[in-house]
């Protein structure tokens, strides 16, 4: 069994010897516990803080620990009338390629593979991070028929699913997104109505443009400087679901980084606001992997994917995500 573990913090960008792939025994399971063994690794944003030594909403990760993250794993062994051999689940496996956990661990979820929905699709648009494309906007953006939204980060699979459920609910969606293929497929692809181009050099100019009736609703991906160019577009009532802000992730200083909260908090009148975490709405886990699910079965929920082979290949690509090389979700394929 191969792992990455964390040798050491990075101090901002990671670095050779931060991340380290080594050789690492798998347990044998005890009683009420399963084997699996990992088919896709998800990479997220969240992953890179949590190699930090400061406590977020969720515990760093221990040196020497394998790296944490979410996977779709086969059981290959099992010692629980839970799970049985050949079952198919979404689990916080780390990133390696065999893991061994009680089956009624936390988040540890069957997958009912849908007819026309591929597996990995359970680590991205109908998995985490489109519930959290979802959820944000629906519970916290609000949306309402007509409104303008704009959505960062749009080409990635937590923005794919906010605009495009923003769309169904009848908003102009504004997309913004690095480079002109991206932007593209925001808007030939995804059905967004417009997508600005955030490297392009006009970014203020280009994002008042595509929002002439100024903006209802703001999805946070990203901080930084599409922050401040939305920030005096925000229309009176606006509301701003701040799910990430990807920008800052590589920051050596975080307390030195300008937040969103910062950009938001300056403004007259403060603009409705508030981060959100998917776990939120846990409890409506399977209703919401349902409709997503089906949206993609039925073609209308459109999503782009890049893939890395092996998990050898899985640091060169997770630093690459946080400087936008991916293009969609970002997946590591380990087994079939
Ligand atoms: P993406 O696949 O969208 O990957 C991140 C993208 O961010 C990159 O592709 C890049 O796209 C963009 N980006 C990177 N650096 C910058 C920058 N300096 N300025 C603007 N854009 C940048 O990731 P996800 O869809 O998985 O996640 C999107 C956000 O959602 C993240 O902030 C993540 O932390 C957050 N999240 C929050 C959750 C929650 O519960 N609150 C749960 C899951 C995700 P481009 O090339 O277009 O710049």
């Amino acid at each position: 069994n191969r792992a990455v573990v964390l040798k050491q913090r990075p101090q901002g960008e990671i670095q050779d010897g931060d991340l380290v792939l080594e050789q690492r025994p798998v347990r044998a399971p005890n009683n009420g516990e399963v084997v699996a063994q990992i088919l896709w690794l998800s990479l997220d944003p969240y992953m890179r803080p949590r190699m930090n030594d400061a406590k977020g909403y969720m515990d760093p990760i221990g040196i020497d620990e394998p790296i944490v993250g979410e996977s779709v794993a086969r059981i290959v062994e099992s010692r629980s009338d839970k799970l049985k051999e050949g079952d198919l689940v979404t689990c916080y496996s780390g990133w390696q390629e065999y893991v061994t956990f009680p089956a009624d661990a936390p988040m540890v979820y069957k997958i009912h593979q849908k007819e026309n929905v591929p597996l990995q699709t359970y680590l991205g648009v109908a998995g985490m991070p489109g519930r959290t494309g979802y959820c944000g906007l629906t519970y916290v953006g609000k949306p309402q028929k007509g409104e303008t939204v704009v959505v960062s980060a749009a080409s990635g699979p937590v923005g794919t699913v906010a605009g495009q459920t923003a769309k169904t609910e009848g908003c102009r969606v504004v997309g913004v997104a690095g480079g002109p293929e991206k932007c593209n497929f925001v808007i030939n692809e995804l059905g967004f109505d417009a997508c600005v181009d955030y490297k392009a050099g006009n970014l203020e100019e280009d994002l008042k443009a595509a929002c002439p009736n100024g903006i209802d609703i703001y999805f946070e991906n990203v901080g930084g400087a599409v922050t401040r160019a939305v920030a005096p577009l925000l229309n009176d009532g606006a509301r701003v679901p701040i799910c990430g802000y990807v920008s800052a992730y590589n920051a050596t200083d975080m307390a030195s980084v300008e937040t969103p909260f910062d950009v938001l908090k300056a403004l007259d009148p403060v603009p409705e606001h508030r981060f959100f975490l998917v776990t939120e709405w846990q409890d409506k886990h399977q209703e919401i992997t349902d409709i997503l699910t089906s949206r993609i079965a039925a073609g209308e929920l459109k999503y782009r994917e890049t893939v890395a082979e092996g998990l050898e290949n899985a640091v060169d690509a997770f630093k690459g995500m946080l400087k936008g090389r991916n293009f969609g979700k970002q997946l590591v394929h380990i087994a079939d």
